[in-house]
């Protein structure tokens, strides 16, 4: 109790990262002997540097850098390259993994295969993913992972918030939550990751976490967490259909039995708030702007993965980094054993994105149930399966639904929009001559309350009416055309009531003193008279702006 009075004595001054670091580090919940006697080490070969003997640290920037360095002058083959800096400088890097030790992205596209991305420490006081991704580089480059490389291709992005790992903590140096921006993409490590994104569409991301093992289960249940991994594929409610059949019958399968394999516990994702009142426990959100469903919205499986390691510091490290391992492996025998069928099906879903003309989903409430989760009691040991009322993200009943417009017209100062969208793999366009049409304009119903963005779930008090308006447009306006594959990207951007909105978080700024949105909706008989060209945009792709 001292302790911690202590560090928020600090943490108000200023004060901070050595010392907060080093007792984040120690951890601040020590798990009972009987407790612990429960997670031994997992039996399975695993090189990275944190789990050599001995070692009572995570894993430095400096250490993560030579490792990888040694492995490719071990391996040739395998590339390691730069996704771009942190906000303090320090290097963000990847690996790739083909066969044929390509480099260039369109030749890794072309082979046709399956590519399978995996994305550690997006939250920096999350360390197993981190280590997770050095041991499976290992693996891939010169081990038993390696004879899959002839039916699916790796990424693997060991550390994608350098900053916070070095400082230990959740969010980046900015202090903003990475895993709430990969549609905002206002973060120089989510642009980053997502500048190469575009240029290897993933078919499958894995990103990987670690949950709370006590501290807020503990002060409104009375009990710990039991599970070694809890797992969610995106849930947003519009992620193509046949992406969640892949994630859910083929994937959700494999992790599971791997894990069960190695006597592993796992159960589906969930969280809950700060608010010691406030019982309901929720699955993670639907927010389109958490990586798992920006993924998903992009046409990808996509799942967080996430052991039991927040807050206990190194306890359990080494079964929480093979928890990690055990489900990459399980994920690449799983795509590389249907390859075909899993690559087909995601081509299948972006071009049925880009061909649906069903409604928009703008807005959505969850179910509520009880549910027991598997918990412990934390001096014992043993199982304490616990009741809750549990927000189930998979059952959507939508509550605004707007018809699909052909395409959003962009006024005013939307430049950075267009440059955020293109690195969503959203093509731009522009207009190749002015036009005049009839579309729809959004009116606030009341100035913007707040803007939350590091919600999980559609909570944000954006709210807004349709009115027809007629444009006259000057050459050059930009058009987002829905005809394309990030389809769902673009409305959960462009919508000014979905949930991390452009509007809702001021990415797109309304005229000062006005309710009127500078985004238009545009059907399909009008967009048909718009004479449309590429805008030339990192990340774009390059065939949705013909006719
Ligand atoms: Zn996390």
């Amino acid at each position: 109790m001292r302790r911690s009075l202590l560090v928020f004595a600090l943490l108000a001054l200023g004060v901070v990262p050595a010392l907060a670091q080093e007792i984040d580090r120690a951890a601040e919940y020590r798990q009972s002997a009987a407790v612990l006697a429960r997670y031994p080490d997992v039996p399975i070969a695993l090189d990275a540097p944190a789990l050599k003997p001995g070692r009572s640290e995570f894993t430095s920037q400096a250490e993560m850098e030579a490792f990888l360095a040694a492995l490719k002058a071990r391996v040739s083959a395998l590339v390691l390259g730069s996704l771009g800096r942190s906000q303090q400088g320090r290097d963000i890097p990847y690996l790739l993994f083909t066969q044929e030790g390509l480099a260039d992205p369109a030749a890794v596209v072309a082979l046709g295969r399956p590519i399978l991305w995996f994305i550690g420490l997006q939250h920096g006081n999350e360390p197993a993913g981190g280590e997770a991704m050095l041991a499976l580089c290992a693996m891939l480059a010169e081990g038993e992972l390696k004879p899959f490389l002839d039916k699916v291709s790796v990424v693997v992005v060991p550390r994608a918030n350098p900053d916070g790992a070095a400082a230990f903590t959740r969010a980046t140096a900015s202090r903003a939550d990475l895993n709430r921006d990969h549609i905002l993409l206002t973060l120089p490590e989510s642009a980053a990751l997502h500048g190469k994104l575009v240029e290897l569409p993933p078919d499958v991301v894995i990103d990987a976490h670690e949950f709370s093992v006590a501290n807020r289960w503990l002060q409104k249940f009375g009990v710990i967490e039991a599970s070694d991994a809890m797992f969610l594929y995106a849930t947003h409610p519009m992620v193509h259909p046949g992406v969640t059949a892949l994630a859910d019958g083929l994937f959700r399968p494999a992790l599971e039995g791997a894990w069960q394999a190695h006597g592993l516990k796992s159960f589906w994702y969930h969280t809950t708030s700060y608010r010691p009142n406030d019982k309901l426990v929720s699955m993670g959100g639907n927010a389109p702007g958490i990586a798992r469903n920006t993924f998903g919205l992009m046409g990808a499986v996509s799942f967080l993965i996430e052991t039991r390691g927040v807050g206990v510091g190194m306890q359990g490290f080494e079964r929480r980094v093979a928890t990690h391992v055990v489900a990459a492996k399980a994920v690449i025998a799983a795509a590389a054993g249907e390859a075909a069928r899993l690559h087909d099906a995601v081509v299948a879903a972006r071009r049925g994105t880009a061909a649906d003309r069903a409604a928009l989903v703008v807005a959505h409430r969850l179910a509520v149930g009880p549910v027991e989760l598997p918990m412990l009691d934390p001096k014992s040991g043993a199982d304490r399966p616990t009741e809750v009322p549990f927000r189930d993200s998979r059952a959507v009943t939508p509550t605004t639904q707007r018809a699909r417009p052909a395409g959003y017209v962009l006024l005013g100062e939307a430049g950075a929009a267009a440059r955020r969208l293109a690195l969503n793999a959203v093509a731009v366009c522009a207009l190749a001559v002015p036009a005049a049409i009839e579309a729809e304009g959004f009116v606030l119903k009341g100035a913007i309350k707040a803007v939350n963005r590091e919600s999980i779930n559609p909570d944000q008090s954006v709210e807004a009416d349709l009115a027809a308006k007629a444009l006259a447009l000057p050459a050059g306006a930009l058009y987002v055309p829905m005809n394309q594959p990030a389809a769902g990207i673009v409305a959960a951007a462009l919508e000014p009531d979905s949930p991390g909105s452009f509007i809702g978080t001021g990415i797109l700024a309304i005229p000062p003193g006005g309710r009127e949105v500078p985004i238009y909706r545009v059907d399909a008989a009008a967009a048909r008279t718009l004479r449309l060209r590429l805008v030339p945009l990192p990340g774009a792709p390059a065939d949705a702006c013909g006719g």
